[in-house]
């Protein structure tokens, strides 16, 4: 099933992302994962594409896996940064065969020795979006940056790309985490004053341990709000007592957005089966 179908019957709705296993480990490392997080049955769930620690080579298969064993639609992460325009026609050759409909275009992060390459096929997420789109078939997101993405000056020059990358054919964009929902209401503001009309769904983290919000903050600027710093302050130390307190605060954020009338969450919940039942436990009557 297309995304943009889901996303448009504008109830709420929750999806989870699933990472591949990090340094090419085995599939069966994270399959038991991927078995109960698909099990609560989300609106869909993403598989990255080499972020977060995973690799890029188990996207594909994953995301084949998940819709096959567990019907659960599926968004494939596909980032271009460091591909040939064969190497993405063969990463969507595969994902049509397999029946997967929806792609989320990707530029990818800069590592230093890509900043230095020569003869780049891509430069932009917007050239990837271009190409899926001509290619045909795909449902297809792109992600953007309530707080302005690191390589932007100014936020207003950040949307102003974005405006371009949506005009090149998204269909839905997803946000980075955010941890104040003040800063999701006033970029989605910003983004239909700028002509943007597509479908913002609202990427939402569960932070559960200390190490992970410092890595978080680390690379993406990311503001905390003092609320949510007196509880890093507080229980960061005690890991049983950070977790349910960031799946607490994580669940009032969501809440806030449904009641707001933002229709669609996707839970970064790094292959956290636990992490992923526990939120949708405690939103179980407003997601009937
Ligand atoms: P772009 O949309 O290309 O934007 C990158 C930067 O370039 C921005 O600052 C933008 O303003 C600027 N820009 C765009 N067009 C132009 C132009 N014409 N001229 C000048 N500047 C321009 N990374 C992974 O490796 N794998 C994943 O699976 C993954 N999943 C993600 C999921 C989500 C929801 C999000 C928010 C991020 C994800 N990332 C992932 C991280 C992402 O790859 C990085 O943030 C990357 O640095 C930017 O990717 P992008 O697709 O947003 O790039």
């Amino acid at each position: 099933m297309k995304l943009n179908e889901i996303i448009s019957e504008n109830r709420p709705t929750l999806s989870f992302e699933i990472f591949p296993p990090k340094n090419s480990g085995p599939y069966e490392s994270i399959q038991p994962a991927i078995a109960k997080i698909a099990e609560l049955v989300p609106s869909y769930m993403s598989v990255t594409y080499g972020a977060g620690g995973g690799t890029s080579s188990g996207t594909v298969s994953i995301a084949v896996d998940i819709q096959k064993a567990y019907h659960v639609p599926v968004l494939a992460h596909l980032s271009c940064i460091n591909s040939t325009r064969e190497g993405v026609h063969t990463q969507l050759d595969a994902l049509r065969e397999a029946g997967i409909e929806n792609v989320l275009a990707l530029r990818g992060d800069l590592a230093p020795e890509t900043k230095t390459q020569k003869n780049w096929h891509y430069h932009y997420a917007s050239e990837l979006v271009r190409e899926i789109r001509e290619y045909g078939g795909f449902c297809v997101g792109g992600a953007c940056y309530p707080e302005g993405h690191t390589e932007s000056s100014t936020q207003m020059e950040d949307i102003a790309h974005l405006k371009e990358k949506v005009d090149a054919g998204c269909d839905f964009l997803t946000t980075q985490m955010f941890f104040d929902n003040n800063i999701y209401y006033n970029y989605v503001y910003k983004l239909r004053e700028a002509g943007i009309q597509i479908p913002v769904v609202a990427g939402i983290m569960p932070v559960t341990n200390l190490n992970q919000i410092r890595r978080i903050m680390a690379l993406s600027g990311t503001v905390l709000p003092q609320r949510f710093r007196y509880i890093l302050d507080r229980f960061g130390e005690n890991s049983a007592a950070m977790k349910q307190a960031g799946i607490a605060y994580a669940t009032e954020q969501i809440i806030d957005l449904f009641a707001n009338g933002v229709p669609a969450v996707h839970v970064y919940s790094m292959n956290n089966p636990s992490v992923a039942q526990k939120i949708q436990e405690n939103l179980s009557e407003i997601l009937k």
